[in-house]
């Protein structure tokens, strides 16, 4: 039994900063980036997963082996920073999770850059362009492979499993009934969606305003 346990449902705030940044001002102490816990009994869910989320993550008490599944609310790099280090450091608290792999639910692929400034002088080109708006299984799966080097030491010589067989990365498929269009129409009207149940809680989600994206 986790300390945890005996209480109602509720939150464990891991990180509140927003922003593309550090935010280790002296002013401001150690910030973290954006990432929250929702406890429900022994088990729990993370919220986005923001810069330094991990570490505080490790010091909350929670324990890995409890983590059903992190949602992902956009793929600003303020919600999503830490995603490389909890499927690299994550792996050796979860090692039996292979049948019962950790999903990572988010965003998918954009589909189309978003519209260049009207400030724009020259022209601006954009990273990657062969695939410019990866969604939230590309950019984990991309995360890892970028580690391959150290990653297949560790499954071939320390015999250790995939990150990707741990967590499953998998993209939000937004109702086509909406009308959804990334530039044109990114917040239709609609109703809220359901994107994960399990026999605890279930997860809806609905599009909201952040421009460029929703
Ligand atoms: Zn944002």
């Amino acid at each position: 039994m986790t300390p945890t346990s005996s209480l109602k449902p509720h939150i464990v705030t891991l990180g509140t900063a927003g922003g593309p940044r550090w935010w280790a001002a002296a002013d401001s102490g150690e910030r973290t980036g954006i990432a929250t816990a929702v406890v429900v009994g022994d088990a729990f869910y993370l919220v986005d997963f923001g810069q330094g989320a991990g570490r505080r993550l490790s010091q909350s008490g929670l324990q890995l082996k409890d983590l059903r599944a992190l949602f992902i609310t956009h793929l600003h790099s303020d919600h999503v920073y830490d995603l490389a280090g909890l499927g690299i450091f994550g792996l050796y608290a979860l090692t039996e999770r292979t049948e019962n792999p950790v999903r990572i639910i988010g965003p998918g692929n954009r589909g189309e850059l978003p519209a260049v400034s009207p400030r724009a002088v020259v022209e601006p080109q954009p990273l990657a362009p062969e695939n410019p708006t990866p969604g939230t299984r590309q950019m984990f799966e991309q995360l890892m492979k970028a580690h391959a080097t150290d990653l297949n030491d560790r499954i071939l010589d320390s015999l250790r499993p995939s990150p990707l067989d741990i967590f499953h990365a998998e993209d939000i498929q937004i109702p086509a009934e909406s009308g959804y269009h990334p530039n044109n129409n990114p917040t239709p009207d609609m109703e809220p969606f359901e994107v994960y149940r399990d026999e605890l809680v279930t997860v809806t989600a609905i599009l909201v305003e952040h421009p460029p994206v929703a």
